[in-house]
């Protein structure tokens, strides 16, 4: 039984072959994102393997269908880039990992925000070059701030406790408030008061019609002056015109993203030799208190391990029985 990967990395490889052993399947690599001019790469495979930026939309859904592939397994938590609706139509089974390390994505939030913070990525340079000076390194302490959490799902609860463990009052809201998470200490609001109060606001939700642009001109003008504001879920949730406009005005005070609207045109290459045609993402990066990071929250030996175990579980669970053990992972 042969997989197709789409959007390979040599990781990738490795660590799927590293795990396929007892599952036994004929693994088939390519570095080349799905699209329709890619699809046939899938001929006489079952089941092909995507990542966040593989486009699954209607078109491709189809081709899929004529090449005979019954099962589109996605080999990360996150699945707005699949048409579902497509799949259901034309009989596509569509499975994802729906937790695999929730903590390596919360504990790379914690970083951005602590690197933004105290400045580590520009001490890191200067001391390097014998410059001892402290000018222009003055942080904050993030003991007794109030941190804003949008999506307390798994990783956004991993993200509260990290932060209740710094002694930071911690603020949330979810369509769906957690329990556990209350009894902790986390207090959950309504968003707009979310957006007022946090000195520190991450972003935990996923992409879909009602998070899309959660930060926008509507809703900036609502935060706290100078707020830091981190994104490691999808770009989609950040305007990123509208941030830009703020980063500008030092109503946002600073920015950590993992995750960036057109990320597809370039996270997961080296482009170091290139010309980079999008001028946002580099007016971004030209903002001394912006960070970017290229979509590596999940990148951890831990995720990399359960993302491999779990997506060919949940493929020979389908193949043998047509459905799967952990609901959560089924999406259609
Ligand atoms: P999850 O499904 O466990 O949690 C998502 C939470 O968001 C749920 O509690 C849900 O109720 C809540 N939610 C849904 N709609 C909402 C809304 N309109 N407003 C507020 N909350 C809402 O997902 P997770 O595993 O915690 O992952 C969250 C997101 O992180 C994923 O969707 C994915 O986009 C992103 N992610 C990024 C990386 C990375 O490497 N940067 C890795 C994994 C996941």
């Amino acid at each position: 039984m042969k997989i197709t990967f789409f959007s390979t990395q040599p990781y990738d490889k490795e660590f799927f072959n590293r795990y396929n052993d007892s599952f036994g399947f004929n693994l088939e690599f390519f570095e080349t994102s799905l699209t329709t001019q890619t699809v046939s790469l899938a001929n006489g495979a079952q089941v092909v393997c995507v990542f966040v930026n593989d486009k699954v939309d209607a078109k491709v859904i189809e081709k899929l269908a004529l090449e005979k592939v019954s099962i589109i397994a996605l080999r990360c938590a996150g699945f707005n880039n699949v048409d579902l609706e497509a799949a259901k139509q034309f009989g596509i089974k569509v499975c994802r990992v729906p937790a695999y390390s929730p903590e390596a994505v919360a504990e790379h939030a914690v970083a951005m925000i602590l690197t933004l913070n105290r400045k580590t990525h520009k001490a890191y340079n200067r001391v390097r070059e014998q410059n001892f000076s402290l000018n222009g390194l003055l942080g904050f302490d993030l003991h007794g701030k109030t941190v804003g959490v949008i999506g307390t799902g798994n990783i956004g609860k991993a993200f509260c406790h990290i932060m209740l463990g710094f002694g930071c009052k911690v603020l949330a809201f979810d369509i769906i408030a957690n329990k556990d998470l209350d009894a902790a200490g986390v207090k959950f609001l309504p968003l707009i008061d979310i957006l007022q109060q946090a000195d520190v606001l991450s972003l935990h939700c996923p992409l879909n019609n009602q998070t899309r642009h959660i930060i926008s001109s509507e809703t900036i003008p609502m935060l706290k002056k100078g707020v830091m504001l981190i994104n490691t879920s999808r770009g989609g949730l950040i305007d990123t015109a509208a941030v830009i406009d703020a980063l500008k005005k030092g109503l946002i005070g600073s920015l950590g993203i993992d995750v960036y609207e057109q990320e597809e045109k370039l996270f997961f290459r080296d482009l170091s030799a290139s010309i980079i045609e999008d001028d946002t993402i580099q007016r971004l990066m030209s903002f001394p208190n912006v960070l970017v990071t290229a979509h590596q929250a999940f990148f951890t030996n831990e995720a990399l391990t359960q993302i491999a175990l779990t997506t060919l579980k949940n493929i020979n669970e389908l193949l043998k029985e047509g459905n799967l053990s952990v609901q959560a992972a089924l999406l259609v």
